[in-house]
């Protein structure tokens, strides 16, 4: 008799785990609260606009080519990808603006004419977080890390050392350049996607080598077109989708779960993945007795921040902007206290724009331009129309006056997304976009743990557990944790 498993959640974690445990012979059953798969990845089309309504950086391609292949399929069957060049655009302000070219030799020219010397610091910077990058790799990422045993062989203790797991991101960036353009362009994938940098282990340094090094690609449709291919993929193996499907609690026997309540069914299940927010299933799906964690385990926790989302169709074309455009003309630092240090709403945010209209005829009108405009802000904060129109016309008044012309009047479609519409869309823990912060305190072993302590038919993946947020890692959570459920089951 096939084994049947349900997984909880459809964002990449749980297509991801769905994948994995229908090749390995068992029967899969995924629910879905919402009207399509995605998760954080959904998308939505109006007016001849569509809009990518999460991640919108394809980074490290080699993760979304393993995943096909594991499967017998390729990337290329399911969507085409583009290389952007220039890979995005900064706005610094007063005028200057530099653009990360996609080649390293001309990205080793930039940073040579901001600052003399530090081309070869950049090569030195790069040569050290391939290393952490194949190592992590190979190495760390596929870990289910349930027990620092795992990491206990020499060479692996070696390569902790060598990884940089005890030197902060800062403090490696700080010691190899001077400039502060340069090191903002270094610290700006982890103040946007997690922590503080002088929290952060320079380990996290693999996040430059996928941006500046593996580059920033685009799947021609958009960032859903990823997810249309997994779903085929699953579905090819037989897994099977029910959306509009919450589910409301798990159910037990004594040290096991027996399955889930969804829409007042029951759906009997040998095991569960549970890939929706970690901090939701603990909390609300499971008794007091069988939760790997109390409330305030998760008061404690760093969260890495929410956003403020607007999505806009807009008549004719935008000047001055690429596909991937940062908006770093007010102080980082000032925008780290209110988010880290002393979370409240930004005085003066940095934020960011995409316009995959730049690439992609296909998700607006022709001749208009799509644009997505994403605030990060701390996690926890309430917002309310007013507050979110406070910041639409903060940002247009500085992107309008960027881009030199009148956004405004020509917007013909508008819809915002924010803190409380995550918690309401996702079961997100404090309205949280990107799960927790990646710090020493909150990597591998410290992480949520992926095994249930007390159900051992019950796993977590995604965001929240290991390795950690962002679409490469939810995707490979699924995988270990679907390899988990065979070691516990098999
Ligand atoms: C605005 C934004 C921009 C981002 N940009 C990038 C980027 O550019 N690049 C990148 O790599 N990453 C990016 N990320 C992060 C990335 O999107 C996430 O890390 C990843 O998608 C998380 O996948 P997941 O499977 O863990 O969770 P999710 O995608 O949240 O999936 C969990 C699913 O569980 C469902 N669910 C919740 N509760 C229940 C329930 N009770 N019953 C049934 N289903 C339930 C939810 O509806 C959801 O579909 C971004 C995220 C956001 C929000």
């Amino acid at each position: 008799m096939q084994k049947h498993i349900i997984v909880i959640g459809s964002g990449f974690s749980g297509i991801s785990a769905a994948c994995a445990l229908a090749k390995q012979g068992y029967r899969v059953t995924v629910l879905e609260k919402n009207e399509a798969a995605g998760g954080r990845c959904s998308v939505f089309k109006q007016d001849g606009f569509v809009f990518d309504m999460g991640p919108s950086w394809y980074w490290m391609p080699d993760v979304f080519e393993w995943f096909f292949e594991t499967y017998g399929d390729t990337v290329d069957k399911h969507y085409h990808l583009t290389r952007l060049n220039p890979s995005y655009r900064i706005n610094f302000g007063k005028g200057e603006v530099i653009d990360i070219p996609a080649s390293l030799d001309e990205l080793y020219a930039l940073f040579e004419s901001l600052e003399p010397g530090s081309a070869t610091q950049l090569k030195k910077f790069l040569d050290d977080a391939a290393y952490k990058y194949k190592v992590g790799m190979q190495d760390l990422v596929f870990r289910p890390c349930n027990h620092v045993w795992e990491f206990a062989d020499l060479r692996m203790v070696k390569a902790l050392f060598t990884m940089q797991l005890f030197t902060s991101l800062r403090r490696e960036v700080y010691s190899k350049f001077k400039d502060d353009r340069i090191r903002k362009i270094l610290e700006f994938p982890v103040y946007f996607l997690g922590a503080l940098p002088s929290n952060t282990p320079a380990l996290y340094s693999i996040l430059n080598y996928a941006d500046l090094a593996l580059g920033t690609w685009y799947p021609q449709g958009g960032m859903y077109k990823i997810i249309e291919g997994m779903v085929h993929v699953a579905e090819q193996l037989g897994v099977k989708f029910e959306y509009h499907t919450a589910v409301d609690k798990i159910t037990t026997n004594g040290n096991t779960t027996t399955g889930v309540i969804a829409n007042g069914k029951q759906y009997t299940a040998d095991g569960v993945i549970a890939a929706a927010d970690y901090h939701h299933v603990d909390q609300h799906l499971l008794n007091p007795e069988h939760r790997n964690y109390d409330a305030s385990y998760w008061d404690k926790k760093v969260f890495a921040p929410s956003s403020i989302i607007f999505y806009l169709g807009v008549s004719g074309r935008v000047n001055k902007l690429l596909h991937h455009n940062l908006f770093f003309d007010q102080s980082f630092e000032q925008f780290a206290d209110e988010i880290y240090r002393d979370p409240k709403w930004p005085e003066e945010p940095l934020f960011y724009v995409s316009a995959p209209s730049k690439t992609d005829p296909t998700v607006a009108p022709a001749g208009d331009e799509n644009l997505f405009i994403l605030i990060p802000v701390a996690a926890g904060l309430q917002d309310t129309p007013e507050i979110r129109n406070h910041y639409y016309q903060k940002v247009m008044d500085r992107l309008e006056a960027f881009c030199g012309e009148d956004i405004r009047n020509r917007v013909v479609f508008k819809r915002s997304f924010a803190p409380v519409d995550f918690v309401n869309r996702y079961n997100a823990c404090k309205g949280n976009a990107y799960g927790l912060a990646n710090t020493l305190r909150q990597t591998a072993i410290f992480k949520p743990k992926m095994r249930n302590k007390h159900l051992k038919n019950l796993l977590y993946a995604g965001q929240l557990t290991v390795p950690g947020p962002g679409v490469p890692p939810s995707l490979i959570s699924g995988y270990v944790a679907a390899g988990e459920m065979n070691r516990i089951l098999g």
